[in-house]
């Protein structure tokens, strides 16, 4: 651990309607430069001026990495898996450790749910070669794994990650739920297709009570450069004109309906909500709000 970390919220727990809704850091890297993989059609200084309006520096950008553990209708589903051992010796990899924040153990996780199988999303499924959830099942959308499985869509720059995904996804499939857009992983949570970031990206709707929360994945990688230039391409993401229409979309739905968002690359603890700003949007974390 970093110093800057040390003193670092690392968890954020609420209740929403039924639910208990738990946010926990993974990690964080700082990656040089924003572009790529932000803002691919600006300049140095168009970015420099994006950066100075947003109070953010204009030579790189923080990474974070939050998954989400919910629990409603006595069911404890886990959204992703952050690095695990390979995050470890780089300032991530800290899930496991950090759920017993929370009150959770490894073995109080019933799903893990995956919006998609880039390495901080699935990396942490395995601890050495055992289950890291020993008693969990696992959810994906049928597209996403049929995508990695196949092989022959994933782009050039992904094959080290597919060599992952084979390594560590299907030896789980017998203990695999294969989601359609709407099929539910529990009661209350049901799967909604957002593809492009990866071809078959999935995100996740709690709703409890009359409450809902997004669990939106990687719809966007920036709480800025994403959500105020939803149409600029991203060099992380797999179908990137797919993964425009997507986020806009989603955006778009998102600012309409109010609804509380968790990402996982939004600024920890990932929880807030999208306003229409003109043609493009602002991320407002959450405060107070959710404790009235
Ligand atoms: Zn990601």
């Amino acid at each position: 651990m970093s110093g800057a970390d040390a003193y670092r919220p690392a968890l954020h727990r609420f209740t929403l309607g039924q639910a208990d809704v738990t946010t926990i850091l993974d990690g964080a890297h700082i990656r040089e430069p924003i572009n790529p993989p932000f803002a691919m059609d600006k300049s140095e200084s168009e970015i420099a001026t994006i950066a100075q309006a947003n109070n953010l520096p204009a030579n790189g950008f923080e990474n974070t990495y939050t998954p989400t553990v919910i629990t409603v209708g006595g069911q404890t589903v886990l959204f992703d898996t952050g690095f695990g051992a390979m995050g470890r010796d780089n300032g991530a990899g800290n899930l496991v450790r950090r759920l017993g924040l929370g009150g959770y153990a490894p073995e109080d996780i019933d799903v893990v749910a995956f919006t998609h199988c880039h390495p901080d999303h699935i990396a942490g499924v395995m601890e050495g070669d055992k289950p890291t959830f020993p008693n969990a099942r696992y959810a994906i959308g049928r597209r996403e794994y049929d995508a990695w499985n196949d092989g022959s869509e994933i782009p050039e720059q992904r094959q080290q990650n597919r060599d992952m995904f084979l390594k560590l996804i299907p030896p789980l499939a017998q203990k695999m739920t294969f989601l359609e857009d709407g099929d539910a992983v529990v009661p209350g949570l049901t799967a909604e297709a957002a593809f492009g970031h990866s071809l078959g990206h999935m995100m996740y709707r709690l709703e409890s009570d009359d409450k809902s929360l997004l669990v939106w994945g990687d719809v966007t990688n920036h709480y800025v450069f994403s959500l105020q230039f939803p149409e600029s391409t991203v060099g992380f993401d797999d179908d990137k004109d797919m993964a425009i229409a997507s986020r806009k979309r989603v955006l778009d739905m998102v600012a309409t309906d109010r609804l509380l968002v968790s990402g996982h690359h939004m600024p920890f603890p990932s929880i807030g909500y999208v306003e229409r700003h003109g043609e493009s949007y602002r991320w407002t974390p959450a405060s107070y709000q959710l404790r009235m």
